[in-house]
């Protein structure tokens, strides 16, 4: 068990990390595998001594490093050689500038799609999970595990086979396939749990307490802070890719909401650091209708966030009782944004739409960020005048079966000119 912080140095040494304070009650407890505090339950997260000062020399230095997440080394709680240890080293994925989406959309002020897709396993779970391991790695363990609405098993497994760790891990037994053959290929253990994410979840929380899941690192669970940060480095990419700028407004999806409120903390630190200039920004949270316990308590005004059982196709999304909700709605209340949420068939339109317009092709997750922003252009909640920067978080090969039905060969013809002809394709 972790003890308070003293005077005395911390045992592990995590880069600029010095301990995991409570974001309830800003209790303070050295650097492990902690995840509640010990004084009133609240979630922890790492507090940094970040490297204020030399705005100018961080840039360089930044600039300098290694074309994946360990350029923002210096921000992170990782070891200082993190870069040469075995990584997957995602990170630094395109920002494309999506003019033709803009034209469809309406947008003025400039339209980004943040497309992590293009990371290792084709999702933005390779960013949590690298840290996670450099967590697992300090603190001893030798198992890494997580409770997953998918694409968390497949990064899991996949940097558990990099790094040499066993693993794991553990998802909803009615997954798409692309997303359970991502996370058995790696070689690790996969198990289907018969139940919801929030029962896999459920589950991977009484392991823990147990003997059986000891010397395990659940990257989502008793290493969530460290996890956690992993999504800061969107906030910084985005930054660095406009040119050290904040954008006015971001569209990320929710899940747990974990992303959201990283890529806020992100966005601040490089604020704090003077590495962007301090301006507003707005950020606006995205959902599936399916599974939208935050959307809908932003939507009737409430601070709590009541659980719901998921029924979305967007089932990287699907969890019904998100650990960072209430976070979410402060964070998209004080920036002045929103969290709204579309219905399966305007996911399956905006997954098209994305891909007829910029050539993305981007999983349900995408959909929902595509389609929600949409939404809140038509609702005049978000300013198509303003730099706007979408995410895309995973790949849509991994959620093929969602656009399937409606998608396919515009003809079937014998190979002949004349059945070209008769099928009126020409010209
Ligand atoms: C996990 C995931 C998210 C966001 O998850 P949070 O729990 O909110 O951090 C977004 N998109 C995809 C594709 C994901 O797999």
């Amino acid at each position: 068990m972790a003890v308070q912080v003293t005077e005395s140095s911390p045992a592990v040494t995590l880069g600029p990390a010095v301990a995991l304070s409570c974001r309830e009650c800003g209790q303070r407890f050295d650097l492990g595998p902690l995840f509640a505090c010990q004084e009133c339950f609240g979630p922890l997260e790492v507090a940094y001594d970040l490297p204020a000062g030399d705005p100018d020399g961080l840039r360089k230095r930044i600039e300098s490093g290694p074309n994946n997440i360990w350029r923002y080394a210096p921000l992170l709680p990782v070891p200082e050689d993190v870069a040469g240890k075995p990584s997957l080293n995602p990170g630094l994925t395109k920002l494309v500038k999506a003019d033709n989406l803009a034209r469809e959309l309406g947008v003025t002020g400039g339209l980004y799609v943040k497309d992590d897709s293009g990371n290792p396993t084709h999702s933005f779970k390779d960013r949590v999970v690298a840290i996670a391991v450099e967590a697992a790695r300090a603190f001893g363990f030798t198992t890494l595990s997580c409770s997953s609405t998918g694409n968390l098993a497949g990064a899991v497994g996949a940097a558990a086979a990099r790094a040499g760790f066993r693993s794991c891990v553990f998802i909803p037994h009615d997954l798409e396939a692309g997303k359970v053959v991502m996370a058995a290929v790696y070689g690790g253990e996969l198990v289907g749990i018969e139940g919801t994410y929030d029962d896999v979840n459920r589950f991977c929380s009484e392991l823990i307490g147990d003997p059986l899941g000891e010397g395990w690192g659940f990257v989502n669970v008793n290493l969530r802070p460290y996890y956690g940060e992993g999504s800061k480095t969107l906030a910084y990419e985005i930054c660095e890719q406009l040119g050290w700028r904040l954008p006015d407004q971001i569209v990320i999806p929710v899940a747990s909401g974990s992303q959201l409120t990283k890529i806020d903390k992100g966005l601040k630190e490089l604020i704090a650091l003077g590495l962007v200039e301090d301006r507003p920004y707005k950020i606006f949270g995205a959902q599936a209708e399916g599974c939208s316990p935050v959307s809908t308590a932003f939507k009737a005004g409430h601070d709590v966030v009541r659980p719901q059982k998921p029924d979305t196709i967007a089932k990287s999304l699907a969890i019904g009782n998100p650990a960072d909700g209430p976070y979410v709605l402060d964070i998209a209340r004080r920036t002045g944004g929103a969290v709204e949420d579309v219905d399966d068939e305007q996911i399956v339109a905006a997954i098209k739409l994305l891909a007829r317009t910029e050539g993305i092709f981007a999983e349900t997750a995408g959909g929902v960020t595509v389609g929600v922003t949409r939404k809140l252009i038509e609702s005049g909640q978000l300013d198509p005048s303003l730099t706007t920067v979408v995410l895309n978080t995973g790949d849509g090969l991994k959620t093929l079966d969602a656009v399937a039905p409606t998608t396919g060969p515009t003809a079937t013809i014998r190979p002949s000119l004349e059945a070209f002809r008769a099928a009126g394709l020409a010209g």
